[in-house]
């Protein structure tokens, strides 16, 4: 017979995420960066009070449970208070990333029907040409003042504080299934459109318990956070949720993310821990060593969202940063895996250290893991047999929305990454599926020869990718990026990979060019890279930089 336990039951909903943060840690500092450019300090307390204020808002505007609000953000307070505001109601908090192009972005508030679009000022020329294609949207509300609303604006829009004022700051936060959506994010469809990924209560909630946990995020009520991944995409990797959660103070830094400008905000308000992509921490470090400075206070940053380079983690280590390396994607709401030591660490060399703090990382409780043959059979954990990365766990996608197709295969979510998974768990991407290197029918890891290539002193940026070859089908091709003022040539470039890889992987040519670009969520565009200079082997001249 089953005997069921007899514990309280709440269902697992963002609104308690804050509401505890409001009771507990009432007075701890929300601090953001304004577009304005001032800085503007309030507590949990006071952002709780204002999501309710929100939640009431909208509510009198008829907004119901499922209602999808979109935002078009950078991180700062409001969108905090968007975030649980809207999602506290049983709405759709549906971020937008304004670096997408405008196309997918009208695409992207057409298909989810946003009722409702809160921008950034700096969104608005953005707004103005999209907004004639968006028929749904009932209203525009720039986060702002009413006296910073602008003069003259082609459409009707509000601010942001005359819509909430006037409205109670209190209310029951309803109670209703955790299973209901709480934020809607879109991939950023570099084949095909954009597909979007419905975050429920519960995965959100679940993946902020898992993140505080010293092998994942290690957060504690001690900290200072800085989330300068952005919350307009897959929802600033969850520290709006786990930084509430364990108390720690927040740091949201708009829109300036240069070197400089991180590293001021950082000083000033002590940061201990920030996460972001890797170019993000590229600038950091430029900046830190052009100014000669060191860190005290700022300890770790978290570096996911494309590899981390080993020489920048290196960099990283020299400035008194920690490098932890994380993974994740859209899908996965985002976080899959963290790069903490397990226990045998501490009797490992400096080098095998060095390793294992490139790969990506344990699965996070919650989170399972295991790569796949081309015949779906799984491959052995042994840190070599690289195979397709598969997913499952209580916050991995199982539908697109707006499709009651399942996105699994035999309840498991396929990645599209290519990995490796060692004796102690530790996975390694070492590619995405579209871009690994197939010569002569062996696979060659494109990560890893771009990393070589960027622990090169005079290598600023690589992308290597997969060249039409008449005799091996396909060979690596590397794109590279010199330092400024370097002349750094081809032969010597190649011949920087002797001993680091088998001879048969070494690029067989280089091409240099002035920059590479990165798609709106900081990953080399390799698509567009694959288009030019794809046939540099089969038509040399074609692909001169
Ligand atoms: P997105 O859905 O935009 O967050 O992108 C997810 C994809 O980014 C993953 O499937 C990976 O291909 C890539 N990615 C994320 N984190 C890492 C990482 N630490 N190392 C290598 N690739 C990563």
């Amino acid at each position: 017979m089953n005997l069921p336990g007899q514990m309280m039951y709440t269902p697992l909903l963002l609104s308690s995420v804050l509401q505890q943060a409001a009771r507990h840690f009432d007075s701890v500092e929300i601090v953001s960066r304004r577009v304005e450019g001032d800085i503007h300090r309030y507590t949990y307390r006071d952002c709780h009070a204002r999501a309710m204020q929100l939640a009431n808002a909208l509510t009198s505007r008829g907004i119901a449970a499922g209602d999808r609000i979109g935002t078009l953000a950078w991180n700062g307070y409001r969108h905090m208070e968007l975030y649980y505001g809207v999602a506290g109601i049983g709405a759709v908090c549906h971020t937008i990333n304004p670096r997408l192009f405008p196309e997918q972005i009208t695409y992207i508030i057409n298909h989810a029907r946003d009722r409702l679009i809160c921008f950034d000022a700096s969104f608005a020329p953005l707004v103005e040409q999209i907004a004639p294609q968006c028929p749904h949207v009932e209203a525009w509300i720039m986060l702002c003042d009413e006296k910073d609303l602008p003069d003259a604006f082609p459409l009707p829009i509000e601010s942001y504080e005359t819509f909430i004022s006037g409205h109670a700051q209190q209310i029951s936060w309803p109670q209703f299934d955790e299973q209901q959506a709480a934020v809607l994010c879109y991939t950023s469809g570099t084949t095909g459109n954009p597909k979007g990924v419905l975050y429920s209560h519960r995965a959100l909630t679940m993946m902020a318990y898992a993140s505080v946990a010293p092998d994942a995020f290690c957060l504690s009520a001690t900290d200072t956070v800085a989330p300068v991944v952005p919350m307009f995409h897959v929802n600033a990797w969850g520290l709006p949720f786990s930084a509430p959660l364990v108390g720690a103070r927040l740091v949201l830094p708009g829109p300036r993310l240069d070197g400089e400008s991180l590293w001021t905000l950082f000083e000033q308000e002590g940061v201990t821990v920030s996460a972001g992509v890797p170019t993000i921490w590229l600038g950091l470090v430029d900046y830190m060593r052009r100014v000669g400075k060191h860190s005290d206070r700022f300890g770790r940053a978290i570096v996911g969202g494309a590899a981390c380079p080993p020489h920048l983690a290196r960099s990283m280590r020299e400035l008194g940063i920690k490098a932890v390396h994380a993974w994740g994607m859209t899908e996965l709401s985002p976080l899959g895996t963290v790069c903490a030591p397990s226990n045998s660490y501490r009797d490992k060399s400096v080098e095998e250290r060095a390793c294992i703090d490139a790969k990506q990382g344990r699965a996070i409780a919650g989170v399972d893991l295991k790569v796949v043959g081309t015949d779906g059979a799984e491959l052995p954990w042994d840190g070599n047999s690289a195979g397709n990365l598969m997913a499952r766990g209580h916050w991995v996608l199982s539908h697109y929305y707006g499709t009651d197709q399942t996105a699994l295969e035999n309840g498991w979510f396929a990645t599209g990454d290519v990995a490796t998974i060692d004796a102690e768990g530790y996975m390694q991407i070492t590619d995405r599926s579209k871009d690994v290197i197939k010569s002569g029918g062996e696979w060659i890891s494109s990560i890893e020869l771009e990393n070589i290539a960027m622990s090169h002193p005079e290598v600023e940026m690589a992308a290597c990718i997969a060249a039409e070859h008449p005799k091996w089908d396909e060979r690596p091709l590397l794109i590279a990026v010199r330092r400024p003022g370097s002349a750094l040539t081809a032969s010597q470039l190649l011949a920087f990979y002797d001993g680091k890889v088998a001879r048969w992987c070494i690029p067989d040519d280089v091409v240099f060019v002035a920059e590479l670009r990165l798609t709106a969520t900081g990953k080399l565009q390799k698509l567009a890279l694959r288009q030019r200079f794809g046939k540099h082997f089969v038509e040399p001249h074609a692909s001169k930089a």
